[in-house]
């Protein structure tokens, strides 16, 4: 390797991705890109770090808008989100991430751009609505749907001197909605997910739900809405023990060619359900 930048600043980061090749690796919590770096034996002409501009870092939460650094954390986002209803499921998907380990160190950013299919936070990002922001060379900067990020061939859309500077979703748009996200994989800790199932709802005061969002991840190479789902949740009181979760987990059908996930969808919903008593 050549050169290491190590922008302290935004500024100094727009400046750095000027010198961005193909040749070259982007850094930020380093739990993915480390291991690839030592499988492939990677040696590329420059790396730029992410880790040390806290513009970076920072979590806002308004009653408007959530705005998320790209170099976030797991484990901050389990402690800046957990307990708020519509962000729930971000809390959700950050905490169930690898070990302690892993949540300390991997980020938000890194989970989205490394576009893997299995990812946990992906799901939610597409479910909430999410946006990115993105910089390029010289810092000018451009907003993306989150659902423009993956190139549906396991990475992302992003040129070789880009980065995504912050997640930004609307929480106006998320008014009255609770959100979760449950996660079905072979172990109960240290997983990768199998399904990721992210699921929203609006319900009245009696507990019917008036709208319901669903989102899964796992199963195809980007995250997909299930409209069959959530128009079997309108109407409805989410009762885990009522034929619903049966007709939830029916809906998976023609969605993956692995039989034990369509019939493993029964008891996803079923858990989903069961956190909207
Ligand atoms: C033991 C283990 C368990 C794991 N368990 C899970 C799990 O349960 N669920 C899950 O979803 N993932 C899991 N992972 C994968 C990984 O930890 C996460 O995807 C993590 O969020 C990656 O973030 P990072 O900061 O470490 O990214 P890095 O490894 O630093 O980067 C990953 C990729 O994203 C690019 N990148 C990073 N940040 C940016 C940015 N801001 N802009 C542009 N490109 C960027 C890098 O260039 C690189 O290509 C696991 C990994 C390990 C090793």
């Amino acid at each position: 390797m050549s050169s290491c930048y190590i922008p302290k600043t935004l500024g100094e980061l727009g400046e750095a991705l000027k010198h961005l090749t193909s040749s070259s690796l982007i850094l930020a919590g380093g739990t993915d890109l480390v291991l690839h770096m030592r499988q492939r034996h990677l040696e590329p002409d420059l790396l730029l770090s992410l880790t040390d501009v806290p513009a970076l870092r920072e979590i806002q939460v308004t009653p408007e808008q959530v705005s998320i650094g790209a170099m976030a954390t797991m484990s901050e986002i389990v402690t800046s989100l957990d307990g708020i209803e519509d962000l729930q499921a971000l809390a959700d998907a950050a905490a169930g991430v690898g070990s302690p380990q892993i949540r300390n160190k991997g980020t938000i950013g890194g989970n989205a751009a490394n576009a893997s299919a299995a990812a946990d936070l992906p799901p939610v990002l597409w479910l909430l609505g999410a946006e990115a922001e993105i910089m390029g060379p010289g810092g000018t900067c451009r907003t993306i749907s989150i659902r423009d990020l993956p190139d549906g061939n396991q990475g992302n859309t992003l040129a070789e001197n880009e980065v995504i500077l912050r997640f930004l979703i609307d929480r106006r748009a998320l008014k009255g909605w609770r959100s979760v996200f449950v996660k079905l994989g072979h172990r109960s800790e240290v997983t990768i997910s199998r399904i990721g199932l992210a699921m929203a709802l609006k319900q009245d005061a009696d507990g019917t739900v008036l709208d319901a969002r669903v989102v899964v991840g796992a199963i195809k190479p980007v995250p997909f809405p299930l409209p069959a789902a959530e128009e079997l949740l309108r109407g409805k009181k989410p009762d885990p023990s009522s034929d619903l979760a049966i007709q939830l987990g029916e809906t998976f059908k023609g969605n993956t060619r692995r039989v034990y996930k369509e019939n493993a969808a029964k008891g996803v919903f079923q858990d989903a359900l069961l956190r909207f008593q």
